[in-house]
């Protein structure tokens, strides 16, 4: 068996030695409980504050504005739901895009349920949404806009600084769900004129199940979790100590490796973009040529499916996911490729792959090779293939 080569960083990724190192402590000798009078618990205490600095320095905020969470779904869930309940006497209109991961989606759907009504945006065939169907989606009754940072799918980058202006000058509160984009762009929530925005430790080389929500001070929504007095008594729960601490860690090497990262792995992305693209016929890049994180490459091959080409790619060590993560095990093709206008069959047969630091041009070479081997192989197997050259020879 050959090497893994995880390719499949938007789903996770993996914590970085100096994360777990600066975690260790926090398990077993600054074991205190941060709401703990007594000094032993002040390092605990101290190390929260500490993380909680790192983090709204990163974006831009002040540390009284980061809450800490479980995790971006949380946040997402947060955002839309206090946002809602806080506004309801204003208007009961929330606008989105079709292409938000399902935090956002079913979180909506849920509000849908309960009076509110939701407009959800179209996207362009690249997935960036038209900023004149937002402003035509305004209605006096919208209390919300909520577009995400970037996707977790086709990695495409949305227009949030112009956005955060339509925002700004219609009065209306403006979230975004940065789990993609946090550690990967620069983010500044005063210029971009964000409001509310979700983050998540584990897709940063940080640990799983710790999140932010940043909440602009001018914005009064209510408690997610009610209990005692952490987070300003709006997320009650003892703090996830290590975590935290965790997260800060990983904002910290985030910010540090964020401009050399992004062009290693932007090179090699496209490498691996273009190679495939020469190499095999029929296939075709799915999401912003340019304006794309700068480690995803979402490709959908004409003829076959992709959770076969997934489980070919298993055998040789790679990892990587077709749709989202989230939606595996069901067959429904993603949302996000049937949003761009890819057709059933198309949105089938597609293939995400993520890049770290941590992936070398000899692993995509390996992977180049192994991608067009496999494609072809299952389009020998295919009927409509088959019949598709027979009527183009
Ligand atoms: C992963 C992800 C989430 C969910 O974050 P969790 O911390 O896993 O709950 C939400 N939004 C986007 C865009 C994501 O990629």
């Amino acid at each position: 068996m050959s090497k893994l080569i995880y390719l499949d960083n938007a789903a996770t990724t993996k914590v970085h030695p100096e994360v777990v190192e600066a975690m260790l402590p926090y398990f077993q000798e600054d074991y205190g409980n941060p709401s703990s009078p007594y000094s032993f618990a002040s390092k605990s205490k101290k190390a929260v504050e500490d993380a909680r600095a790192v983090i709204a320095d990163f974006i831009g905020a002040k540390p009284n504005e980061i809450y800490f969470t479980g995790g971006g779904s949380e946040s997402d869930n947060w955002a839309l739901k206090a946002t809602a309940f806080a506004y309801r006497n204003k208007g009961n209109h929330i606008i989105t895009s079709k292409i938000e991961h399902h935090a956002i989606l079913h979180t909506c759907e849920y509000l849908e349920k309960n009076g509110f009504e939701v407009t959800y945006l179209d996207v362009d065939e690249d997935g960036v949404i038209r900023l004149d169907d937002l402003k035509q989606a305004i209605r006096p009754t919208t209390i919300l806009i909520s577009v995400m940072f970037a996707n977790n799918e086709i990695g495409t980058i949305e227009p949030i600084q112009e956005i955060g202006e339509i925002a700004k000058e219609h009065g209306i509160l403006f979230h975004t769900d940065a789990v993609q984009a946090y550690g990967h762009l620069p983010i500044n929530v005063d210029e971009l004129h964000i409001d509310m925005l979700s983050a998540s430790a584990h897709k940063i080389n940080g640990p799983k199940g710790i999140g932010i929500m940043y909440l602009r001070n001018s914005v009064k929504i209510g408690s997610l979790l009610h209990g005692g007095a952490q987070e300003r008594s709006r997320r009650a729960g003892t703090h996830n100590v290590p975590g935290i601490v965790g997260f800060g860690k990983a904002t910290q090497i985030a910010r540090e490796t964020m401009a050399e990262r992004n062009q290693y792995e932007t090179e090699l992305r496209d490498y691996l973009i273009h190679q495939i693209l020469d190499m095999v016929p029929y296939a075709r890049l799915n999401g912003h040529p340019t304006k794309r994180l700068s480690n995803n490459a979402n490709i959908s091959f004409e003829f076959i499916e992709g959770e076969s080409l997934l489980i070919l790619l298993d055998q040789k060590g790679i990892c990587a996911s077709s749709g989202s993560a989230c939606t595996s095990g069901s067959l429904d093709p993603s949302h996000v490729l049937l949003a761009i206008g890819l057709p059933h069959e198309k949105a089938h047969g597609s293939l995400r792959m993520t890049l770290s630091e941590d992936i070398t041009r000899e692993d995509i070479d390996f992977v180049i090779e192994n991608v067009k081997a496999n494609v072809e192989r299952l389009r020998s197997m295919s009927p409509l293939y088959e019949d598709f050259v027979k009527k183009n020879q």
